[in-house]
Parts: structure tokens; sequence; C-alpha cells
């Protein structure tokens, strides 16, 4: 792995990246409840070991161009738990993220050897990279974020291409790949269903 690059926002993204190959995103807040916990940041990489952070104060949340990405039809999603982040983004940028992949889906429909979908399961079996988890529950509102924090908001991007290529292997092997894609397509009515009070339910059970 060559070393990554991390690059700070503040607001938005800035004009003229390029997401050729799909983007990975993934998102920070202060906690687990959209409706209570805003939106901290957003990590997004193209897969070219560079991290892209963009950092909300949590007053104003237009990002123009982030909405644009996260709705444009031609360019992939890639995210580990794409539930959560994409009820987040819909909280508090009011957009639907589309077109969807989720690598934690697609691992739970292809590794049915293991009950270990973390990213950092992930990661290090697929991929033989050692991940830190150590930031995970930091404080993301903090007005300057730490290199560390920085340093593991990036992590959380930079190996999502990687695992989709890997999974997309184990999925086609094993004749699941159309149901994964039925799978990522029902995100974005997943994500309402979490919105609107229904997190905790299973309305297909009986
Ligand atoms: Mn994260």
């Amino acid at each position: 792995m060559t070393v990554s690059k991390i690059k700070l926002h503040h607001g938005d993204l800035p004009a003229g990246l390029l997401f050729p190959h799909g983007v990975a995103i993934d998102t920070e807040t202060l906690g687990l409840n959209p409706h209570r916990d805003r939106l901290c940041l957003v990590q997004l990489s193209s897969g070219d070991g560079t991290a892209h952070l963009v950092k909300f104060d949590g007053k104003s949340y237009g990002a123009p161009r982030l909405t644009a990405l996260l709705a444009d039809p031609a360019i992939l999603k890639i995210f580990h738990f794409a539930r959560f982040d994409i009820a987040v983004l819909k909280q508090y940028l009011g957009v639907e993220t589309t077109p969807l992949y989720c690598t934690k889906i697609a691992s739970k429909l292809a590794r049915t050897y293991t009950d270990r979908h973390g990213l950092k399961d992930l990661v290090g079996e697929l991929l033989g990279i050692e991940l830190s988890k150590q930031q995970q529950s930091s404080d993301w509102g903090a007005p300057e974020l730490s290199e560390s924090q920085m340093s593991y908001a990036a992590s959380d991007v930079l190996h999502l291409h990687a695992l989709k290529t890997k999974l997309d292997t184990m999925l086609a092997r094993e004749g699941r790949a159309d149901l994964a894609q039925s799978a990522f397509g029902f995100l974005p009515t997943r994500a309402r269903l979490d919105l609107s009070g229904y997190e905790h339910d299973d309305i297909f059970a009986h």
C-alpha cells in the first residue's frame, strides 16, 4: 500500500474532483441517532490512495458540489454499512444517495463462513491490512480534528474500492451478484424506514 494523502475541506468539496471508478464514502457523526446527532465529516476517495475530508461546522449544510456527486446517477457510491451513512446524508444534506454499493451487505451475502463483517475484519482478511479503530468514538464535532482522527477517518474510505473488487469476485463465484444488486437497490428505502421510526422493526417479519 502506498502512502496515503489526506486533504481537508470545509463545508463542501473543491471544484474539479473526478471519480471515474466510483467514489468510496463514509461519514462521522456525533452519535448513532441521525435525528439527534449531527453530521460532522464526510470522507471520500476515488480509490487512488487520497482521502478528501469534508468537515461541517453544524451551522450550514449547503455543499452543492458534494450533493451533486451523491445524486449523480453515473457515479457509483461505495460504502461500508451504507444504511446508516445514506440516512445521515439524507437528513443533513437533503440528498438521496444513488447508485449504491455496500461492502457490508456484499460480505454478508458472500462470506457466509463467518459472522465477522466489520470493516476491520474485511480489510484484514481480504487485503491483509491491519486497521486501527482507536478514534472510532472520538469527538467529531471538535473545531480542529487531530492528526489521528484524520488518519482514522481517511482509513475508512481508502480500502473500499479494493474490497469491492474482492467481494465482487466472491459474489460472482457464489452466484449472488444479482441478489446483492437488488439489496443495494433497496438501501434508500431501508434508510427511509430508519428515519421514519421503523429502525428496529422488520416489516417483512410475520
Ligand atoms: Mn468511519
